[in-house]
């Protein structure tokens, strides 16, 4: 027989609606909501769970985790990760999202060659590990060197670098149509492209691209005849331009936005994942975690600093679809995600954009806006409680107390300080 609950909200965020309604009720039974309102009739058996003391909001998703670490401090190591090691780490920040109120998370693949990551969304489904869900991105296309080519880290050594080099990474077009369709048929959800350089990895810099128009247009052109969307790591205005000629479905950071490109955005109802977290530190000025970073990466921030502070406000003033997505791989752990709450709060995004951007406009990139994303009935039960104050409280994701995913409840909580994290 299914199990029935009925959650009692203190307040209830439904991820469309921008208010907080009072007094509401959810009926779940088996892994769905099947109504929601005021004093709703109890069926036989029913469980009560008493969350009147609680904010309720859909189960939240990021859409930007990089998974493959147990702790971020590992990055510089990952070249020698194992796939079993980046399997289990997978594993590893998909509990600990589910924990923390995260109950889907979009993995852009960073770790090895293989194809662990899609065995771990398949266990994780098939309800064998209390786990987010997860929505697979397994490798990032690109030009050798680009971020993410990890064996960057070996490159005075050029037949090891080349050894290590994933499969995924190379040149031409028929190099990259070949990959797209290989993605896919190892089980890939969506496609990633690394087209700029990046702050974070030993590369050129953001302003370097590392694809021509012609490998780009023939990666889009290959996922979408095979019905997978698209996405890229982007940074100046004149790619993204590019990116939107070529159709893509989204784009992640464009933290050099600029209002000409962002008015295109918005007339194609592009979507953004503007990873606000991993720039906040040098847009507040703050030196101290500022210099947490390699020296590569703290003066390729210094130097775009006055620029990063400008697009954030562009970005801001913009109707563009904005998802929500940490993309932790310095300074916070992979599964930190309510940082990034922090960073839209204090950059003046508005507690229900946020909000929204985190449940339901996200559920929309996933493609996933049937079955998750709101509080509706015929959706997927996958519920989380609060009780900082959503509204208010920059920090107000840093301390999860209900966590249901499916229909199920699972244990809630943070409390296990990190002695690495700030
Ligand atoms: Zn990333």
């Amino acid at each position: 027989m299914k199990k029935s609950y009925l959650i009692i909200c203190g307040k209830l965020f439904d991820g469309i609606r921008e208010e907080l309604q009072p007094h509401m009720e959810i009926l779940v039974e088996g892994n769905k909501i099947v109504s929601t309102g005021r004093n709703l009739s109890r069926p036989k058996e029913v469980e009560i769970i008493d969350l009147g003391h609680l904010t309720v909001t859909p189960g939240m998703i990021d859409a930007h985790v990089h998974g493959n670490l147990m702790r971020w401090q590992e990055t510089d190591n990952i070249l020698f990760q194992s796939e079993g090691y980046s399997t289990l780490a997978f594993l590893h920040t998909a509990q600990r999202c589910l924990e923390r109120g995260f109950t889907t998370i979009r993995c852009n693949g960073m770790g090895p060659g293989g194809y662990g990551i899609v065995d771990v969304r398949e266990v994780i489904s098939r309800g064998l590990f209390p786990a987010a869900r997860m929505n697979v991105g397994a490798h990032m296309l690109g030009g050798p060197g680009m971020p993410g080519d990890m064996s960057m880290y070996a490159s005075t050594n050029e037949p090891l670098s080349d050894f290590m080099q994933i499969k995924t990474i190379g040149s031409g077009r028929d190099f990259f149509r070949d990959q797209v369709r290989r993605e896919v048929k190892y089980g890939t959800d969506f496609i990633k492209i690394f087209l700029s350089g990046s702050f974070l990895s030993p590369d050129g810099g953001p302003e370097i691209s590392y694809l021509d128009d012609e490998e780009l247009e023939i990666i889009i052109r290959t996922a979408h005849d095979l019905g997978k969307p698209v996405t890229a790591h982007v940074y100046p205005p004149r790619m993204m331009k590019k990116l939107l000629e070529f159709g893509i479905d989204g784009m992640e950071h464009g933290a050099l936005m600029d209002e000409e490109t962002a008015r295109t955005f918005e007339k194609q109802d592009t979507y953004l994942v503007p990873t606000f977290s991993p720039f906040q530190d040098v847009i507040e000025g703050n030196d101290e975690l500022v210099d947490m970073n390699t020296e590569d990466s703290r003066m390729k921030l210094r130097k775009y600093a006055p620029q990063l502070r400008e697009s954030r406000e562009i970005i801001r003033g913009s109707q563009i679809r904005l998802g929500f997505g940490s993309d932790f791989c310095a300074v916070h752990q992979p599964y930190e995600s309510w940082y990034e709450y922090r960073s839209w709060m204090r950059s003046g995004m508005g507690a229900f954009r946020t909000l929204k951007a985190a449940t339901s406009v996200n559920a929309g990139i996933l493609r996933m806006d049937h079955l998750i994303g709101t509080i509706e009935p015929g959706k997927l039960a996958d519920i989380s409680g609060w009780h900082r104050d959503l509204m208010e409280d920059c920090d107000a994701l840093s301390e999860c107390d209900f966590v249901m995913k499916d229909g199920n409840v699972y244990p809630a909580g943070n409390t296990v300080v990190d002695e690495y994290t700030v």
